[in-house]
């Protein structure tokens, strides 16, 4: 009963609580306040006027600034617009609408891509949108079971990509192992050409406490001959602006030339002026001490998060090193039912299911916990809420 008392308490206080998206928060955002002060006076630039069309790619300097974060050689990247997930879906339409030398993907009766879970609900949103089928894979810890994804590409010929997000994963926070990395690369070129990996790595720079490193995907699949396998992507969404910052695309000489025409398509040139900025920053702000300031800040969020999961006695959850999310594992079930209980209180969370494609979590199991976007006393008070929800929930269920 005493869960429910503090139901009605928390439920009189008309909350309003938000643990949904992964945010910066509006001091993260302050930051990189002084991007908005850089002087252009000299808009001639790597030989173009800034404010002009062109160069496609990006300018040389934010290119290699991407290739900085993304931990790749610069030759693979190109700097493109404020998001990522734009750059993802654009290449994405393109292999429906083009394919990579095979046909497009549109006009194959099923094309399926594996999805590690729980994973990044907005990957399998876009996926379902342009009609492709999803299969899940479970993630272990060092990122996707490999023996898994084996026996699906020996047994299903429409599998023709994985999501992976190889560093802080979203939402489970783990980063892929090298023999993981390796083992992705193998399997993938002996059992099913033209296929690929999509390499978001969102979280590549985002650690808060020392954490594992991630090996450069780029390096490996090169020393192995299968550079063409892999896509990557990054942004400083969460360096700088989340909203005005610059996204990344990473492939492969060849990629590169066969994307090409069809990007040209979709747009005449970046913003350079924005690209500028960045480099211009990131020339006065050392990048790892920039990204030790974000540490500094996000840090006590997720200590104050582990501090009330430790204090209950629910469920299991990650204990993240970097990133933004934690992951709350609760008694198979209950998931939706904690959700619906903290909407009653007032407090967000990301829909139940959303972990998953299709919006399904088969055992309704996974709660991802986004703390970085509220200030340290409003996630004192959503905490305090989904852990009485959490209570109140398991208490149901056993009819006590
Ligand atoms: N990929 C992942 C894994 C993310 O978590 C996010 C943001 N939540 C994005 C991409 C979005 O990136 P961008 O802002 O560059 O579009």
């Amino acid at each position: 009963m005493e869960y429910l008392s503090q139901f009605e308490e928390l439920k009189a206080k008309n909350l309003s609580l938000d643990l949904t998206r992964g945010k910066p928060a509006t001091d993260q955002l302050d930051l990189s306040a002084a991007l908005d002060s850089i002087d252009i006076n000299d808009y001639a630039f790597d030989q173009v006027d800034l404010r002009n069309y062109g160069l496609l790619k990006g300018l040389s300097e934010c290119r290699e600034l991407g290739s900085e974060i993304l931990g790749c050689a610069k030759d693979y990247v190109w700097a493109g617009g404020n998001s990522s997930l734009t750059l993802m879906s654009q290449y994405l339409s393109y292999l429906c609408i083009q394919g990579i030398g095979d046909g497009p993907w549109s006009s194959e009766e099923r094309v399926s891509i594996l999805c590690p879970v729980p994973g990044y609900d907005r990957h399998f949103v876009l996926t379902e949108n342009l009609g492709l089928n999803m299969i899940s894979v479970p993630l272990n810890g060092n990122g996707p079971d490999l023996d898994t994804i084996k026996s699906y590409l020996e047994s299903d010929h429409s599998i023709r990509g994985i999501w992976c997000v190889p560093k802080h994963s979203n939402p489970t926070g783990e980063t892929y192992s090298k023999s993981t990395i390796e083992g992705l690369i193998d399997i993938f070129s002996r059992t099913r050409k033209k296929s690929l990996i999509f390499w978001d790595n969102a979280y590549a720079v985002h650690d808060f406490v020392e954490s594992e490193p991630l090996e450069d995907i780029f390096s490996i699949a090169k020393e192995k001959g299968e550079e063409d396998l892999v896509i990557g992507f990054g942004s400083t969404s969460k360096i700088t602006y989340a909203g005005s910052g610059i996204g990344f695309i990473a492939l492969s000489e060849l990629n590169q030339e066969l994307y090409l025409p069809y990007y040209s398509s979709c747009l005449i040139g970046p913003d350079k002026l924005n690209q500028f900025r960045h480099v211009k920053f990131f020339q006065e702000n050392d990048l790892n001490q920039h990204m030790s300031k974000h540490a500094e800040l996000v840090r006590p969020k997720f200590e104050l998060v582990q501090k009330w999961l430790e204090g209950q006695s629910y469920g299991s959850w990650t204990n993240p090193t970097g990133g933004y999310f934690v992951l709350l594992k609760t008694n198979p079930g209950l998931a939706k039912r904690i959700i619906t209980l903290s909407n009653e209180l007032g407090l967000k969370i990301t829909p139940a299911g959303s972990t998953h494609p299709y919006g399904v979590d088969p055992q309704d199991e996974y709660i991802r916990i986004a703390p970085t976007a509220c200030s340290l006393e409003e996630l004192d008070a959503a905490m305090e809420a989904l852990v009485c929800c959490m209570g109140l929930a398991h208490q149901e269920n056993l009819n006590i």
